[in-house]
Parts: C-alpha cells; sequence; structure tokens
C-alpha cells in the first residue's frame, strides 16, 4: 500500500506482497502451466521492480513448491510426475475426509451461509465460463473448509497442498466441464444435515471423480511429458 503521496504520473511500484500474490493467484488460476520459464529479467521489466524483489519472490513461492529453482537455468513453475500427482491426490483425500468429518460435527448456521454464497459465485463463474475465477474459487471452497476444522494441523496441511493441486491438474482431461456436477453443493448440504457420513462419503466421491479424470489422462498419453502436454499454451502474465 502507498504510505507517501507519488509525482504526478508515476504509479506506485507494486510491492513483493503484490507481485507473490499475482503470481500465486495465476499457478492457482491455472493461467501460468508447469514448467512456464519465470525470467527474473522479465519479471522485473513487467513490474517495474529490481531484480532483488522478483528473487525474493520466487523463493517464497519456491517454499510453497510451487516454483522450482534450477542452478544456472533460473525459476520455472513446479511440475509434477504422474505419481507424484497420484500422491498429492492421496494425500488430498485423506485429510479432506478427516476435515470434512470435523467440520459437519462442529460447523454453524452462519458458517453454511458463507460456504453457500461461495458456491453460488462459484455456479456463477461457470455460467459465464470464467475457468481462472472457477479454478480459484474450487479451491478456494476446499481452503474455507480447512479453515473451519477445529484440528490447525490438519487444516495448515490441506491448505498448503491445495496449490498444488493446481499443477495437478494438468494431467486432467483438459476442456472437462469441471462444474457441472454441482458437486460442492452436495457435500455442503451433507455437512448442513449433519450426517457425517453421508458428507465423508459426497467429498470422496467428489475427489474420487477428480482423480479419475486424471488417470484417464494418464492413458490417453502414456509416456508424454509435461511440457509435451502444454506444448501449445503459452503463458499470460496480467
Ligand atoms: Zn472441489
Amino acid at each position: 500500500m502507498r504510505t507517501a503521496p507519488l509525482p504526478a504520473g508515476s504509479k506506485p511500484k507494486p510491492t513483493e506482497e503484490l507481485i507473490y500474490t499475482e503470481l500465486f493467484d495465476s499457478i492457482l488460476e491455472r493461467r501460468l502451466p508447469p514448467d512456464t520459464k519465470l525470467g527474473e529479467n522479465l519479471l522485473a521489466e513487467h513490474y517495474g521492480v529490481s531484480r532483488t524483489i522478483i528473487r525474493q519472490v520466487l523463493m517464497r513461492l519456491a517454499h510453497d513448491q510451487l516454483v522450482k529453482l534450477e542452478p544456472h537455468r533460473g525459476a520455472f513453475v513446479a511440475s509434477l510426475t504422474l505419481d507424484q500427482a497420484k500422491q498429492i491426490y492421496e494425500a488430498w483425500r485423506l485429510t479432506e475426509a478427516a476435515i470434512v468429518r470435523d467440520v459437519t460435527r462442529n460447523i454453524t448456521r452462519k458458517q453454511v451461509a458463507a460456504l453457500r454464497s461461495l458456491v453460488k459465485e462459484e455456479r456463477l463463474a461457470c455460467e459465464q465460463r470464467d475457468v481462472p475465477r472457477l479454478s480459484r474459487l474450487s479451491a478456494q471452497f476446499h481452503i474455507q473448509l480447512a479453515d473451519l476444522c477445529q484440528n490447525k494441523y490438519l487444516a495448515r496441511f490441506l491448505k498448503e497442498l491445495i496449490p498444488q493441486t493446481s499443477l495437478a491438474f494438468f494431467y486432467e482431461v483438459q476442456g472437462m466441464p469441471i462444474c457441472t456436477k454441482d458437486e460442492h453443493s452436495e457435500i455442503l448440504d451433507q455437512i448442513a444435515s449433519g450426517d457425517e457420513e453421508a458428507a465423508v462419503h459426497a467429498a470422496m466421491r467428489h475427489l474420487d471423480g477428480i482423480e479419475s479424470a486424471l488417470n484417464a489422462r494418464a492413458s490417453l498419453n502414456g509416456n508424454a511429458s509435461l511440457v509435451d502436454l502444454l506444448k501449445s499454451r503459452s503463458p499470460s502474465l496480467r
């Protein structure tokens, strides 16, 4: 945030925090695919900041495991092997089950209402075919559930894991509608009804569906590397 008045006509320089958030969101919204090169010079020029600031941002993203730093080659959006992608889904499934169980026991009406309005926003983004927004809101649904969990260790673990599922997404069937079944609203209905088993069942069905898309993609593409899969896509920075 700007603290001192700037000379007329000059734009405030984005802070490290803002650039971090923007790159983080770009990966979460799947606008920056795995293996996209994140050139220090290019980013410094794009944001009008020093390379030192860009380096700090890239190090933070590397700590989040969303960026890989390679000696002599620079920074890239992280990529996963299919096996790593599957491990992420396995960890997600186990954690999500525990979180949904916990949340079903403790959720308040007000919290249900907040989640319902999020699901409504998701539906709107889906109708408008706004995929970046939908990707972000879908992740937000799971993050918001994690935030309601009484076990803060589980919550923190899931919140670290969710952004990485955006990288796994690139193994899924491309162009598949991700929201036609309205599964978040089904999960929420079961949570609101207080039926732990039904809520966990709905959540597992949801994650199984996502993972089976991942398997389908893998079987379609045999040994294709992530880079090959993404060759036609180009990174777009706002
Ligand atoms: Zn979901």
